[in-house]
């Protein structure tokens, strides 16, 4: 079974990771996708972003990291994908994951999602969150890879 990781990772987090981590041994591929949004202003480039990810999950072998724009659907029309893997944090993100699931399926019948429930201890952690927290200075070691903290601290510099 192929899956895909569907996501923003404006940065990659240790909650991504996780998930990443525990997907990967469930699929004989994961291909983690990395969205293009221009629109929400990311804190990194795309190219950056998947930069990250490859660096802190080198560890994994059967991980492909690819980008898309657009429709995740579209995603199964170049790949050989069985689902989508999605993270749940807390009961706030099941109405907006719900909804994506269900309209997925609704344009190819053939997409399934499937949910991995985050490790407790990452449950309040975001991409935005661990964005905010750097901003006023906060240590933010303890929730992303040292190459992401790196790059962060670089971009807080200018
Ligand atoms: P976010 O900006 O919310 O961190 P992304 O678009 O990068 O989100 O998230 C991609 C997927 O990863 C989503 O399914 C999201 O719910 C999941 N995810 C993000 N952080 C965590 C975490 N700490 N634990 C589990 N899943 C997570």
């Amino acid at each position: 079974m192929n899956l895909v990781y569907p996501g923003s990772f404006d940065p990659v987090t240790y909650g991504h990771i996780d998930i990443i981590e525990r997907s990967s041994k469930l699929a004989d591929k994961l291909y983690v996708a990395v969205l293009l949004n221009n629109n929400k202003n990311p804190m990194f480039s795309l190219k950056e972003r998947m930069d990250l990810i490859k660096s802190s999950t080198s560890h994994i072998s059967n991980l492909e990291i690819i980008c898309f724009e657009g429709l995740l659907v579209e995603l199964f029309d170049h790949y050989d994908l069985q689902a989508v893997v999605r993270g749940l944090r807390a009961v706030s993100d099941f109405d907006i994951e719900f909804q994506m699931a269900q309209i997925n399926r609704e344009m190819n019948k053939e997409v399934e999602t499937l949910f991995m429930m985050t490790r407790l201890e990452y449950s309040y952690l975001s991409s935005s969150v661990v964005k905010e927290l750097s901003s006023h200075g906060a240590k933010i070691n303890k929730f992303v890879p040292p190459e992401v903290y790196k790059a962060m601290k670089e971009k807080e510099k200018r």
